[in-house]
């Protein structure tokens, strides 16, 4: 039987979910309210009145709260300026006022566009109960939509270092090729310990490592060729496996640059 079940409480929610098997939680409904999750969650618990809203930035360090639209995050004046290019990744004002930071890593790895960064950033994530889970974690734990425990908030602590996205469109506003994320903590930073994301890939995200190997001399196009070649992507609509890998190698390497200059 399908349901709409308004928890008043956070226990609540866990509650509905563990008596309602297949049931969804209900963030701003972006992914729910599309034909792609046909055949589950019947029921759906709302997340509205939990208030999982709250914005803080303490000794560098960021709690988002899981029910912030992605606009309300754009909004507050501390955002995370990385974090607002990768909001600014959902192009649509009005999806913006919808989708959720908890729906967007709810939703998985195949269609977030902030993953990326906040897997740069090493971010960890509260869950209901208490726990702390890395979100690296929680996604392998946890890959398909839904299946996920419910996430309060999400933290992150750049510290000293920057991070940089970028994002490879069809076309404007168009199906999403690639999502880059770049964190470094110096400018030296040899590139293996750079964290380095890329979404888009037949792995869904793929965390580049072993470039310092792949690189030889180190110029940009060196960089270019090694993330190129490192890269795992496949040949679909959105364009060609070469042509997704080549310009993985032109973003990441933006990225890495942007980094270091940022650093400097
Ligand atoms: C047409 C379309 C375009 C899209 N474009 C983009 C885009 O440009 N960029 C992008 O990043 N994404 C995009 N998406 C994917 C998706 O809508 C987003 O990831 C969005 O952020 C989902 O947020 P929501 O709050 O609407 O999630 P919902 O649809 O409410 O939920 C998504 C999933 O997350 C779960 N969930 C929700 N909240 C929580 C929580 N607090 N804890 C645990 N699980 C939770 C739900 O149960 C569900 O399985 C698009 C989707 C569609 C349908």
């Amino acid at each position: 039987m399908s349901q709409f079940l308004r928890p008043a409480t956070v226990e609540e929610a866990v509650q509905m979910k563990k008596d309602n098997p297949g049931a969804l939680y209900l963030g701003g409904g972006c992914w729910i309210n599309n034909g792609a999750r046909k055949g589950q969650g019947e029921s759906l618990i709302s997340l509205e009145t939990l208030a999982l809203k709250s914005c803080e930035k303490k000794d560098g360090a960021y709690v988002l709260g899981a029910g912030l639209t992605f606009q309300q995050m754009l909004d507050w004046k501390d955002c995370y300026a990385p974090l607002k290019d990768a909001l600014m990744f959902m192009s649509s004002r009005n999806m913006r006022n919808q989708a959720t930071l908890g729906g967007d890593i709810g939703a998985g790895a195949e269609r977030a566009c902030l993953l990326p960064l906040l897997l740069a950033l090493n971010a960890d994530l509260e869950l209901a109960g208490g726990e702390r889970l890395a979100l690296e974690d929680y996604l392998k734990n946890y890959p398909k939509a839904g299946e996920g425990p419910l996430i309060l908030n999400v933290r992150f602590s750049p510290g000293k270092g920057h991070a940089e996205v970028k994002q490879v469109r069809k076309s404007a506003g168009g199906l999403v090729v690639l999502s880059a994320a770049v964190w470094m903590e110096s400018k030296d930073m040899p590139l293996n310990e750079a964290r380095i994301f890329v979404g888009g890939t037949v792995e869904g995200i793929q965390r580049l490592t072993g470039l310092d190997g792949a690189l030889g001399a180190g110029s940009e196009g060196n960089l270019e060729k090694a993330v190129a070649s490192l890269v795992k992507m496949e040949g679909d609509l959105k364009g060609s496996k070469e042509y997704k890998s080549y310009v993985c190698g032109v973003a990441v390497s933006d990225c890495v640059r942007s980094c270091r200059e940022a650093l400097k």
